[in-house]
């Protein structure tokens, strides 16, 4: 590996790129400058709308599997043999920014066409995704539809999903257009040579450090809990200090259990959360009979993850134990971290010093479509740096010369790839 191929010239069209980042953001339920386009919604299909439209831009031929992924595919001179694949995601959480996925899913166009300027051809076929549902909005689990091609997810657990009015995925595909079995999302075996998500940071990392492109070795595992626990209520002012099951107070143990358990895991990168902490009745003179705790806790490294899990589930065992709650401590999602592929990275990395571009290795916190991906194919990811680490809001924002960086690697790393 030598870095970019001897003699391919690409040149990134960054006007042309960051113009159609713009106009998939005015596609939105939301009024400019927010973002929000949650799956199947009438923004989302417009939007998908406009993302045919940028691929056939881009020379590439369409393809839509039943779940709604959308294949922009440019043929190799060998089109049995796997493809190189790359993509991310369009949908957009309510009140998001305009770069979060779609950086990956225009850019990766742009990419291809820039290569086919430069005359480039490929061996094997190239092939960007625009996967179905990265967000988790509608139906509480994100990558849904890259979890479906991998097959992490099965299909019985994909129909019994319903969104907050009770609809499910083939209610809401049905109405969407989108037929067939759910069977057939699954991708063949070895179907991707390897795969390349191109994605903003969603960090500080690059920013802080000035350095152009992350390229992504392990992606962090996410896994959250649900924990309900049932004490017992009572008059405030009745009910003496010696005789109370508060169930709120159990609550409050098991928040700052997670919290040390992540700090004390042994790896840098567990991160422990309590974001969502309601209780009963919730009147203040009134003792708390019920806490409704959810645990988001990630890491790098399963066992790490696993023993801040233990930690957690042993503290929250003595805190009811020692005042009387009953608890019930269910999974709500549990998945493994994904590591990089070495080869992808290092032609990367290579493409970058090639280029004149510095690189930094990295671990992506936020979970991506490439966590399912890197189950099926050799994976990586290439981050470019985002204001301030911002993302999940309005004021996301990424500069035109990082996105065009963004995508000349990764143009050159698939060409690479696909020779
Ligand atoms: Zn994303």
């Amino acid at each position: 590996m030598t870095g970019p191929l001897s003699g391919l010239r690409i040149n990134i069209d960054s006007a042309g790129l960051k113009r159609r980042v713009d106009e998939l953001a005015l596609i939105s339920e939301a009024p400019a400058p927010v973002v929000t386009r949650v799956l199947f919604s009438e923004a989302d299909m417009r939007g998908r709308e406009y993302v045919r439209t940028a691929a056939r831009e881009a020379g590439l031929a369409l393809r839509e599997d039943a779940v709604g992924n959308i294949f922009a595919r440019w043929e190799g001179s060998e089109p049995g043999l796997p493809a190189v694949g790359s993509g991310s995601h369009t949908d957009a959480i309510p009140n998001a920014g305009r770069y979060d996925g779609v950086v990956g899913v225009l850019g990766a166009f742009e990419s291809l066409a820039a290569l086919k300027r430069a005359g480039f051809k490929p061996r094997r076929s190239l092939e960007v995704v625009m996967f179905t549902a990265e967000e988790p909005t509608r139906f509480g689990l994100g990558c849904l539809g890259s979890r479906l091609m991998a097959g992490t997810i099965s299909v019985e657990r994909a129909r019994a999903l319903r969104d907050p009015e009770g609809r499910t995925l083939d209610d809401l595909r049905a109405a969407a257009g989108y037929s067939g079995s759910l069977e057939s999302v699954r991708l063949p075996k070895g179907y991707y040579h390897s795969f390349v998500e191109l994605h903003i940071e969603q960090g500080p990392i690059l920013e802080e450090r000035k350095v152009p492109i992350g390229i992504v070795e392990h992606i962090a595992g996410p896994s959250s809990y649900r924990v309900t626990l049932h004490g017992e209520g009572g008059h405030a002012g009745a009910v003496l200090m010696k005789v109370r099951h508060d169930a709120m107070l159990a609550g409050a143990e098991i928040a700052l259990a997670v919290e040390r358990a992540a700090l004390e895991s042994g790896s840098p990168d567990t991160v422990g959360t309590v974001g969502v902490f309601r209780i009963e009745p919730g009147a203040v003179n009134s003792v708390p009979f019920r806490a409704y705790l959810e645990i988001d806790l990630r890491d790098a490294r399963l066992d790490s993850r696993a023993k801040a899990l233990a930690d957690i589930r042993g503290a929250a065992d003595r805190a009811c134990a020692r005042r009387g709650i009953r608890m019930e401590f269910e999974e709500i999602n549990a998945d493994p971290p994904a590591e990089g592929d070495p080869r992808t990275i290092a032609i990367a990395e290579e493409v970058c010093s090639g280029l004149g571009l510095r690189s930094l290795r990295m671990v992506s916190r936020a979970y991506h479509d490439s966590l399912f991906m890197a189950r099926v194919s050799p994976t990586t990811m290439i981050f470019i740096p985002c204001l301030n680490g911002w993302s999940h809001r309005p004021e996301e924002f990424a500069t035109t010369e990082h996105i065009a960086s963004g995508a000349e690697v990764l143009a050159h790393t698939m060409a690479q790839l696909a020779v």
